[in-house]
């Protein structure tokens, strides 16, 4: 007969999942006004220093957006 397990007993409190944040309407419209994808013409995702294209998986850096340096 096997060994019964003990049942576990969290020590730890229950983690608290993430709470989604509202994204507030004014900061949804303006992603309107974002630049578009190349290939596929989806708006891209507004980074701090950089823009990407969750299609393409592209980022293009602002720093070097002139040179259009695909990463
Ligand atoms: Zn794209």
């Amino acid at each position: 007969m096997g060994k019964k397990h003990k049942k576990k007993v969290y020590t730890t409190p229950k983690k608290t999942k993430h709470i989604h944040k509202k994204q507030s309407v004014e900061n949804f419209i303006s992603s309107f006004n974002n630049l578009k994808c190349e290939k596929c013409n989806s708006i891209m995702a507004n980074h701090d220093n950089r823009i990407y294209c969750g299609k393409c998986c592209i980022s293009i850096f602002y720093k070097s957006y002139s040179e259009e340096n695909i990463y």
